[in-house]
Parts: structure tokens; sequence; C-alpha cells
């Protein structure tokens, strides 16, 4: 089994049960074993859409790097997503951020993440979760960048643990 940090975010419609649908499909491929406070974002690159909520989970999975972004694929169309365009606004997003301390860089997924360090609502929630994990590629603290990044997230909802 193997442990990963995957990021999910909504800004069209009932944001919040896109969410819980995923995190409740998401199950057929791993567990969840923590998910942060889930926060009300601003737009990022696109700026003239509505807000997002944001959040991180803790997946335990079986499944390697390029199954596991097949299966979150598979969850967000499931789970309502429609085709649209690149950072524009969705029903449900599904990112891996951490995947174990692999370094992954294809044309189709790059792990860590490559906003991982410039998106407060991505470093912030997953700190949140886990303060000590490490950059897999400059082997120093995440919480390191965080000093550097400004954090603009407001609490949205707060789930029971998984
Ligand atoms: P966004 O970049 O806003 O998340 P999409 O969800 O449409 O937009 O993702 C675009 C593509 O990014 C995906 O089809 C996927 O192949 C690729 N990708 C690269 N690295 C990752 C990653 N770490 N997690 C998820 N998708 C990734
Ligand atoms: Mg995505």
């Amino acid at each position: 089994m193997s442990l990963c940090y995957v990021a999910f975010g909504s800004n069209v419609g009932d944001r919040l049960q896109y969410v819980l649908r995923a995190l409740e499909l998401l199950k057929r491929y791993g567990s969840v074993k923590k998910v942060s406070t889930i926060y009300v974002s601003q737009p990022w690159g696109k700026t003239d859409q509505p807000e997002f909520i944001n959040g991180v989970l803790e997946f335990e999975t079986g499944l390697n790097p390029i199954e596991l972004l097949f299966a979150l694929k598979e969850v967000e169309k499931s789970s309502g997503r429609r085709p649209r365009e690149r950072w524009g606004p969705r029903e449900i997003d599904l990112d891996i951020l951490l995947y174990e301390n692999h370094i992954l860089m294809l044309s189709f997924l790059r792990v860590p993440h490559p906003h991982l360090l410039d998106r407060d609502f991505f470093l912030f929630p997953l700190l949140e979760i886990n303060s000590e994990l490490m950059h897999p590629l400059y082997q120093v603290p995440l919480i390191q960048f965080a000093q550097r990044l400004e954090n603009r997230l407001e609490p949205f909802a707060c789930l029971l643990p998984p």
C-alpha cells in the first residue's frame, strides 16, 4: 500500500455535494485516512470565475501513480464533471499532490504536483493534515515553503473524520 495526498476542488453548482460524492467514490480505490478543513479559495490562473472550495486528503491505495491518476479521472467523471477549458470552472477537480516520495515527470503526470508550492489551497491544507512532509525533490520540509506563501483561505466546512 502507498500513501498519497490528493487535492480536491469545486466551483460549480452545489460544491460540497460534488466533493462528498467524490470522497465516497474514492473508497473504491483505497481508503481515505484524513481530510483537511475545506476552504474557500480565490480562483487561480483564470481569475474571472466563481470562488472554489478546496481541500486535501490523505489516501492509502494499492494503485500505482498512473493507475491513481486514471482512477481520479474516473471519479471526476462519475461525480459529474463535464469537459470544460483548462483552469476554468469545474464541478470537481482531483489532483495528485504527492505519492509517497516519488518523483514523476511524464507528459500527463507530474508528481509532486507542479503547482504544489505556489497554490495556498494545496500547500496549507496539505500541511494541516501532515506538517512533517518533506519535498521529495528538494529534500527540505514543506513547511519552509509555507512561510513564503500568502494564505488567503477562509474555512468553509469541516467533515467528520473518515
Ligand atoms: P488542472 O490542471 O486545472 O487540474 P485538469 O484537471 O483538466 O486541469 O488536468 C489537466 C491534466 O493535468 C490532466 O489530464 C492530467 O493528465 C495532468 N496532470 C499532470 N500532473 C497531474 C497531477 N499531479 N495530478 C493530476 N493531474 C495531473
Ligand atoms: Mg486536475
